[in-house]
């Protein structure tokens, strides 16, 4: 880290910056301007205790940080792309991957139809929400236990493989043991507590980016559950809040570009919370697969215009095929076909 040191300031109170440092287990090397000087405290700040309290000192100016504050995720820790095992499956390496299914899972043949849907039509995991983060308590809140005893028989029924969310800390045990991939919604993108019980699993992780969350947090997020053991971790960018009101959410396809430059590890699109329009989906999709992002979650449903939840933004399975066949020459393209 650089304290910078405010303009005029004495001998004594700079030699006083600098024991500081020191007792905070940081090596000073001061530098000495003719107005204003800086110090400068080597050690590994990810690590060590901030710095940052210095600023309290009247002749500290400021304190600025050198390394980043994610080292786990980060591409300098591992420069390769990390591929993760998905019960068989990789995700995040050559093959570009298809995660398709209705927002809630709500019967057994609304979840199986789709299921066979998605799978003729190129998908290899299966979506459904059994616990739904919904804004309303009066709204659909997802059929719980037996939505996923119905994930379980659709993967034994067609092969695919299974993603749902995990709402709370009580059901990481019971999603995980149904689930292939738990996915952390954008509203508990920083539960920190929900992250750490879902990194004991040791189950692939997909974290959503948050309504309005940084892209520095949201790496910092999928730096908890690296640092509590777990290294299979995805992000999926699905939009953040913003003025616009075309859109549900504005879907941040740089901060995809960013996430891949940034980490290692790989990244999903989600076009459908990500625009909250099913017209739209193709069009998000294909820029997706450009800003080099691995793999879509797209909602899909029998009939849109009967879901219990997110109706306005499900494609149907005509709608689904068609996406698939437009974005055919889009991988081919980044060399994913
Ligand atoms: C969803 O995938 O249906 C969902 C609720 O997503 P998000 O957490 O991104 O809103
Ligand atoms: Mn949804």
């Amino acid at each position: 880290m650089i304290v910078v040191i405010r303009p005029h300031a004495t001998r004594p109170q700079i030699d006083e910056v600098i024991a500081e440092i020191a007792k905070l287990g940081y090596t000073p090397s001061p530098i000495f301007g003719a107005t204003q000087s800086v110090v400068a405290a080597i050690g590994d700040e990810t690590t060590h205790q901030t710095l940052e309290s210095l600023t309290a000192l009247p002749q500290v100016e400021r304190v600025l940080r050198v390394q980043k504050r994610y080292k786990l995720v980060s591409r300098e820790s591992h420069p390769e792309n990390t591929v993760i095992d998905v019960d068989g499956l990789a995700l995040g390496g050559d093959e570009f991957t298809l995660m398709a299914g209705p927002c809630s899972v709500e019967s057994e043949a609304q979840l199986l139809e789709t299921a066979e849907a998605v799978r003729a039509a190129g998908a290899k995991i299966l979506r459904g929400g059994a616990y739904k983060p919904r804004t309303s308590p009066y709204e659909f809140q997802g059929l719980g236990p037996e939505g996923l005893r119905l994930l379980q028989k659709a993967k034994a029924e067609t092969g695919l493989k299974i993603i749902t969310e995990v709402l709370s800390e009580n059901d990481v045990e019971r999603v995980a043991e149904a689930a292939d991939i738990l996915q952390i919604g954008a509203r508990n993108a920083q539960n920190f507590r929900l992250l750490i019980e879902c990194a004991k699993t040791g189950k692939p992780v997909l974290l959503k980016r948050g309504l309005s969350q940084r892209i520095e947090e949201w790496l910092l997020a999928a730096e908890y559950l690296l640092a509590h053991g777990n290294p299979n971790v995805m992000f999926c960018e699905r939009g953040i809040r913003t003025f616009e009101t075309y859109t549900r959410n504005t879907l941040d396809l740089a901060a995809v570009a960013i996430a891949k430059k940034e980490s290692h590890l790989p990244v999903i699109v989600d076009p459908s919370q990500g625009c909250g329009r099913a017209d739209l989906v193709i069009a998000l999709c294909c820029g997706a697969v450009a800003m080099g992002a691995d793999g879509l979650l797209i909602e899909v449903h029998p009939n849109p215009a009967e879901a219990w939840s997110d109706g306005q933004q499900q494609v149907d399975f005509q709608g689904f095929a068609e996406l698939v066949a437009k974005l055919r020459p889009f991988l081919q393209a980044v060399g994913r076909g």
